[in-house]
């Protein structure tokens, strides 16, 4: 009897522990957290102007904030990696930059100058270089369902990463996100990591380029930052599938939604519900895959979300 009673207690509970795991992902509560601007890891002065830099190293696939200070800036850019940068005003505060590291570039030190346009017509040159380090990718087998194996068509990947290329190569200049920052897009378990070599059912070799989140189909998905929608429609092997442009080239993606919330060039606020998760294109199963990209090129979304970032004009 008394058996009994233990044993229905602990069913209860375990019924209860799963009922609240379903109900916390049915409500999403990824919030951002607020953290305060750390100190930057090296500053280089040049004359009346610095370049701060808020990173010691930048691994493969991961994004580095910059800041210049000093009087009389109108501009400044960057050109690293072959990437142009324009630096961005916040109020009070000089002028900001991201730059980004392609998850394959070879890890070395590489030239980073930085150009200062001064409202007399002068320029300062901040000269720097950067380490670049591994990424410490993983690698993983993953097998993709016979109904699904057409999929794995390389020509397929190819084609829709050139047409992610193409909307990450428009840069709205000014920042879209605001004081909010960035979140996790629903508050669950990151399973799979960004920039994992993956091999497909043994044979075909690929990366990685998102994070996997745990999400039952019909999850509320929210936007991570506010922006406007760049693309709300369905790929091949990403499915039903949201990208949201933050302004400055930096844009977040959503895929295998089985319902899509929004429309293109709608804008929305960061924590917005933007579809629902599900398990269209090429999933092995029902899960969020969260992407980012910088500059076009896809980096660490878990990692940008978790720095500091200065907030817009
Ligand atoms: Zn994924």
């Amino acid at each position: 009897m008394k058996k009994h009673r233990i044993l229905s207690i602990i069913v209860l509970v375990l019924i209860t522990t799963s009922l609240q795991r379903v109900l916390a992902q049915e409500t999403p509560t990824a919030e951002p957290t607020p953290r305060p601007k750390p100190p930057p890891v090296t500053v280089i002065q040049e004359g009346d102007h610095s370049l701060e830099i808020f990173f010691d190293t930048l691994p493969q696939g991961r994004a580095g904030l910059l800041h210049v200070l000093g009087p009389n800036m109108i501009s400044a850019r960057t050109m690293f990696l072959d990437e142009r940068v324009q630096f961005f005003p916040v109020e009070g505060d000089g002028l900001y930059g991201f730059i980004a590291v392609n998850m394959e570039q070879t890890p070395r030190v590489y030239d980073l100058p930085v150009f200062i346009l001064l409202n007399d017509g002068s320029t300062v040159e901040i000269m720097t270089q950067i380490t670049v380090s591994p990424g410490g990718f993983i690698r993983q087998e993953v097998t993709v369902a016979p109904d699904r194996v057409d999929l794995l068509d390389p020509e397929i990947e190819r084609g829709e990463l050139a047409r992610l290329e193409s909307i990450f190569s428009v840069t709205t200049p000014q920042p879209l996100w605001d004081e909010d920052g960035f979140r996790a897009p629903l508050d669950s378990v990151f399973t799979s990591p960004f920039g994992v070599f993956r091999i497909f059912n043994n044979t075909i070799p690929s990366r990685h380029t998102g994070w996997d989140m745990r999400a039952p189909v019909g999850t509320p998905v929210m936007a991570s930052a506010a922006g406007r929608v760049a693309f709300a429609g369905t790929l091949d092997i990403r499915g039903n599938h949201v990208i949201i442009d933050h302004g400055k080239g930096i844009y977040s993606t959503y895929s295998h939604f089985s319902q899509i919330h929004v429309t293109r060039g709608q804008m929305v606020t960061a924590g917005q519900v933007i579809g629902m998760s599900g398990e269209t294109g090429r999933a092995g199963g029902p899960h969020l895959h969260w992407e980012m990209a910088v500059n076009g090129e896809w980096i660490d979304s878990r990692d940008f979300i978790e720095m500091w970032l200065p907030p817009p004009a």
